[in-house]
């Protein structure tokens, strides 16, 4: 079986997506997974909505991508993300605000599941922040492998039938009597220190989850950011992976 490039919270930065498109392909990779957030605080929302759109690929919703559509209340949405999205709107087409909107918050990927934020109340945006939540997680997960992102910081946990351990390693293998909560990390905003994009690569034959971190011209977004309406801050953010 083939190579599956799982990936999330691209977040409209096209130079970042194009990083890892290259080296998901490098690496073998022949289709892609999508988990939301193509949109919001980056400066190429439609050029991203297109690329993930050519991908071809299993994609799920984020907050974000709900945010995009023209009739979602903004009121209670931070400043920040609030002024970059009202800025992404006028950069959209009414048919990828549709489409944004219209894809399913949930999926299911052969013994898999697939989701922006978490399986148990996927329209909450709630976060796993520890070991204690993704155990609460793991115990109503029905499927081997929930693969999510919205945090923007990549982890992953396996829950042994007793308890729930963080796994520390760049490559995960697969124990099919367990069960795994994977957050893939972010291509296109990270927030763990690590300006660089993550996202992993699902092995399904040799039964192995890579971590993929990798070099893009950051520079060539902080100066599409700069030349854009959007706030500087995010340009800042950016770099300091924040
Ligand atoms: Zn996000």
């Amino acid at each position: 079986m083939s190579k599956l490039a799982i990936i999330s919270d691209i977040h409209a930065n096209t130079v970042a997506l194009d990083a890892v498109i290259a080296d998901a392909k490098a690496h073998d990779a022949t289709s892609f997974v999508c988990l939301g957030d193509i949109v919001g605080y980056g400066p190429k929302p439609s050029e991203c909505v297109t690329r993930i759109q050519e991908l071809n690929c299993v994609t799920v919703k984020g907050n974000h991508d709900l945010y995009a559509g023209d009739d979602f209340d903004l009121t209670n949405v931070n400043e920040e993300a609030k002024e970059a999205m009202l800025w992404t709107r006028e950069k959209l087409s009414d048919v990828q605000k549709t489409w944004l909107s219209s894809l399913p918050y949930v999926r299911r990927l052969g013994r898999n599941s697939l989701v922006h934020a978490t399986l148990d109340d996927p329209q909450s945006w709630g976060y796993v922040h520890n070991r204690f939540d993704a155990s609460l997680q793991l115990k109503a997960q029905s499927t081997l492998i929930c693969f999510c992102g919205h945090s923007h910081r990549p982890v992953a946990y396996e829950f042994d039938g007793e308890s729930t351990n963080k796994l520390e390693d760049e490559v995960i293998n697969i124990d099919y009597n367990n069960k795994y909560f994977i957050n893939v990390g972010s291509v296109g905003q990270p927030r763990d220190g690590d300006p660089r994009p993550c996202y992993v690569i699902f092995d399904r034959t040799a039964r192995t989850v890579t971590f993929r971190r990798i070099e893009y011209d950051i520079q060539a977004t902080v100066a599409q950011i700069e030349a854009s309406r959007l706030p500087n801050s995010l340009a800042q953010r950016l770099m300091e992976a924040s």
